[in-house]
């Protein structure tokens, strides 16, 4: 999700790299664990896990995610001047090695273009970091352009097992004729893509249920992950998952307190959880949080929708859709 601005938990200075004071290991990379990874590997060990499947997690060319954290630095449109401080800025070492620190056993690099002619190079490095991290889901992503449909083909060839789309920033409209051919090899490959489509943290020309639901009506195969809950227009979204069987949500930021601020979700809806407990996704959005990691899954606790829900959530969803073995 990007947004507003803020300070980090340190006195790293915006885009370059380094986390707070002594950075985010004790230690430092290799070495050390994060102060917060025990309240991590608690939660998922008190459920019986062999650990978490997370499948909203960024990794990116480092000048490209620098970029976003300068955004995110900025007082941008997106939050109406939210503070965004990041937690886990560092570098890309640590972040693996924090993230790994928390049991996170299969992750993604969601990465994502906001003009033309940039999908293809960050899919090409996107090849390399799935190469070089074996736990990382080999991830790529499209935008509307001459050439999608062949470089779609070419990424799923090279086996990308997870597609990012980002509406929002990319400000384009995933039913755009462009992409047809695109969800179509999506659909048949059987490979979700994570798609940021909900209106939140501020609407985009073509954000919202609607767009995204002519998508699905011609691709009712599509796997798609509506990343963030669909936030805020939740219940759209979950009317799309209980209409379109391999439609899924990602729990990425929504029920946390950072986001019950801005968007809260409906206590009314809260039993269509519990019916789609096979097909909520933990994400996290790491390390782009303005908050503990942990927080998420504590949100995701105190939902009060029981320890099976929980398991399904954060490791069997996941796993099953992957085909992840502990
Ligand atoms: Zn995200």
């Amino acid at each position: 999700m990007p947004g507003g601005s803020g300070r980090q938990t340190g006195d790293g200075t915006p885009g370059d790299g380094t986390a707070g004071v002594g950075g985010l290991l004790a230690g430092g990379p290799g070495d050390g664990v994060p102060a917060d990874a025990a309240d991590v590997t608690r939660f998922w060990r008190r459920l019986g896990l062999p650990g978490l499947v997370d499948v909203h997690t960024h990794f990116m060319p480092d000048r490209v995610l620098r970029k976003v954290w300068d955004y995110f630095d900025g007082l941008g449109p997106l939050t109406g001047g939210v503070e965004w401080p990041i937690t886990y800025r560092a570098d890309e070492d640590e972040r693996l090695a924090v993230i790994r620190a928390f049991g996170v056993r299969a992750f993604t690099a969601m990465l994502y273009p906001h003009k033309p002619g940039m999908a293809e190079w960050l899919n090409s490095w996107a090849v390399g970091f799935a190469r070089r991290t074996p736990d990382c889901l080999h991830t790529a992503t499209l935008f509307p352009e001459p050439g999608v449909e062949r470089y779609v083909g070419e990424a799923l060839d090279a086996g990308a097992r997870v597609f990012k789309a980002h509406v929002q920033v990319g400000a384009y409209d995933p039913g755009d004729p462009l992409l047809d051919p695109a969800w179509g090899a999506l659909a048949e490959a059987g490979v979700p893509v994570v798609m940021h489509c909900g209106s939140g943290p501020s609407p985009g020309k073509h954000t919202g249920p609607g767009p995204i639901a002519h998508v699905l009506a011609r691709h009712p195969r599509l796997r798609l992950v509506v990343a963030h809950m669909g936030m805020p227009e939740y219940e759209d979204f979950l009317d799309l998952a209980e209409r379109y069987e391999e439609v899924r949500l990602d729990t990425t930021m929504a029920f946390t307190d950072f986001a019950e601020r801005l968007a809260p979700f409906p206590d009314r809806a809260r039993d269509r959880l519990a019916g789609l407990g096979d097909r909520v996704l933990l994400g996290s959005d790491f390390p782009n949080i303005p908050y503990p990691y942990a927080h998420q899954l504590h949100a995701l606790e105190r939902l009060g929708l029981g320890d099976a829900w929980l398991r399904a959530v954060c490791w069997e969803n996941g796993a099953r859709l992957f085909a992840i073995d502990p």
